[in-house]
């Protein structure tokens, strides 16, 4: 497994996932990046929508990997 690691630029917190190389091929950067900052956010009401900012965090991001690069 290749560990994956997003920081954010905005606040610093940072996040980490492990991926295969496989799915990292077949997986683009945003999507990454947003499986990896997903929120625990609860929808509000009745909707299935969540308001929250979180991913605005996200915007601005340096990524990492455990080779170094
Ligand atoms: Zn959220």
């Amino acid at each position: 497994m290749i560990e994956v690691t997003v920081k954010s630029k905005i606040s610093g917190r940072f996040k980490t996932g492990s991926f295969t190389a496989r799915e990292l091929l077949h997986t683009y950067e945003d999507d990454l990046v947003c499986n990896l900052t997903q929120c625990n956010c609860q929808p509000v009401g009745e909707t299935y929508v969540v308001e929250c900012n979180c991913d605005e965090e996200w915007e601005e991001y340096d990524l990492f990997f455990s080779d170094g690069f």
